[in-house]
């Protein structure tokens, strides 16, 4: 347990993509008193925690990778999770952050205290940080969802989920069952089921998938865009344009478009697969964007092998052996993986950050989850979110959208220090007034129109998606409406 008696000005929690961009921004603009808090050994996020066989990220790297740190290294066009993770501690490296890090210090909480206009922060560990701000960089998806089967509890066998991969688990030659068939799941498959002796999927429903056709960079272009970084820039640049355009896919209105890109993806599964009992199992029943497309080259493939079965049977419970179906089926297996997800609406309701009204987070959104632009909560100044409400996409790179928050944060603290105020609050009928602005306007997208998704929260609104492009919301983030915020 440490008392760090010392008061920094800026406290960032989380040494992910988020947390990193955060503490370069703040670099940047000549703020160097900043920590960053780590729960865990070593930084990273989401691309430390999912080490699954087979993980990598759906958006090519040369897009999910900071605009102002490209790399021309990237071994395939969608990198791998272990080449991501090297990417990160090279740019901590590079810019000096690890000594900013305090390491296994997990926040449980934080208060503000008004009469000194700072944030006292706790950690698991019971030791309590003081900072003027206090910026959450810790991600939407990282508290692992098994759902509540039945006879979980009496599996006889190993079990796991994939955020939290047993990799002392040979699956060599055992029948392994995989409850999921999402974006983790269909990474991992092929992956195992080239030792596996058999892998049984148990799918509830069937996603839209398109290709990925990735491929690994040639050393010729790898030394083309060392030698002419516009060439990198231009690159990364046709690549969000294409993301732009599959925005059109979320839009209600675009059925004429969602109809040629589901053609498109049932032709691909037809590629592959000839058995029309198969391809009918495999085509999805709600329209194309509701829930995230997935892009694999591989999934399709690995279900022609013999070996690999898909079981579309409602799971009734877990028994010793495996797991029972609907029709009391049951289907044993050696070794049970929960592709299942993520608790994905907590945001940051899992954490006692008291504000200035003396209300948590979690009484203040008990109603909805009420923001500004994903980044300030009225009553809790000097507050700052990044990938908050209503910031993720499905669309495009997530580092965009950080890299706009990181930025604007940093602006935001910037303005409180050099005009010497003691606190910056976002004013609650800019932030009412902004959160229906959002509700309303994803009304009108196709992630409104299903209800089984992770999408949406209980009450039945959207509290993770934005409601446009990158583009706009880089725009809206550009300028900062200080008559939007009450500065003392
Ligand atoms: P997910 O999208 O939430 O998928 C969970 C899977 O488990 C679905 O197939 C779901 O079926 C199934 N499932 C959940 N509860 C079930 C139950 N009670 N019975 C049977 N099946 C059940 O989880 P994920 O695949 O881990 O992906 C989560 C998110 O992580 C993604 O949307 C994405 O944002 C992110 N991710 C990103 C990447 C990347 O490359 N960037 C990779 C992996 C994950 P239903 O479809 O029927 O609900």
């Amino acid at each position: 347990m440490t008392t760090n008696k010392e008061k920094f000005t800026c406290l960032i929690v989380g040494t992910g993509f988020a947390g990193l961009a955060m503490a370069i921004k703040l670099k940047e603009l000549g703020i160097e008193d900043f920590i960053l808090l780590e729960k865990a050994g070593d930084i990273g996020g989401t691309w430390r925690e999912n080490t699954y066989p087979g993980a990598e990220c759906d958006i090519p790297s040369a897009l999910y990778s900071y605009s102002f740190e490209p790399y021309p290294d990237w071994e395939y066009k969608w990198s791998m999770q272990g080449q991501i993770l090297s990417y990160i501690k090279y740019v901590a490296e590079k810019y000096d952050l690890y000594q900013h890090i305090h390491f296994n210090q997990e926040m449980t909480g934080a208060r503000w205290q008004a009469d000194h206009n700072t944030w006292v922060i706790q950690t698991a560990d019971g030791s309590q940080y003081e900072s003027q701000h206090l910026i959450t960089a810790i991600g939407q998806l990282h508290h692992p969802s098994i759902p509540d089967f039945e006879g979980k509890e009496a599996y006889e066998g190993v079990s796991f989920h994939s955020a939290n991969w047993d990799h002392e688990v040979s699956l060599e030659g055992k029948t392994v069952g995989v409850i999921g068939n999402a974006a983790s799941a269909v990474q991992f498959i092929p992956a195992i089921a080239k030792t596996a002796g058999a892998v049984k999927i148990f799918q509830r429903s069937a996603n839209w998938m398109l290709p990925k056709q990735d491929r690994m960079y040639k050393k010729w272009e790898k030394n083309l865009v060392r030698r002419f970084p516009l060439l990198l820039k231009l690159y990364r640049l046709r690549i969000w344009l294409l993301g732009g355009a599959l925005f059109m896919l979320m839009e209600n209105k675009n059925n004429w478009l969602r109809n040629l890109y589901q053609k498109k993806s049932i032709r691909f599964i037809k590629e592959h697969l000839k058995d029309p009992d198969i391809i009918a199992l495999l085509t999805p029943r709600f329209p194309m964007g509701a829930k995230r497309i997935l892009f694999s080259d591989t999934y399709y493939p690995a279900l022609t092998r013999p070996h690999v079965s898909i079981i579309p049977d409602n799971i009734e419970r877990i028994v010793a052996s495996g797991v029972q179906v609907e029709g009391q089926k049951v289907h044993p297996v050696d070794i049970l993986i929960y592709a299942t997800g993520f608790v994905t609406n907590p945001f940051l309701m899992g954490l006692d950050i008291v504000g200035a009204s003396g209300r948590t987070i979690r009484e203040a959104w008990s109603e909805g989850h009420q923001h500004y632009k994903g980044i300030s909560i009225a009553h809790f100044p000097n507050f700052f979110m990044m990938y908050g409400p209503n910031t993720n996409l499905g669309h495009n790179s997530i580092i965009l959208m950080i890299e706009a928050q990181a930025s604007y944060i940093a602006r935001c603290i910037h303005h409180v220090l050099e005009n010497k105020l003691s606190s910056i609050d976002v004013q609650e009928a800019q932030m009412i007034a902004y959160t229906q602005s959002v509700q309303k306007r994803l009304s009108g997208m196709i992630w409104a129109n299903i209800d089984d998704s992770w999408y949406k929260s209980e009450k039945g609104d959207l509290p993770n998606n934005y409601p446009g492009r990158t583009m706009e919301y880089m725009r809206e983030t550009r300028g900062i409406d200080w008559s939007a915020y009450n500065l003392v």
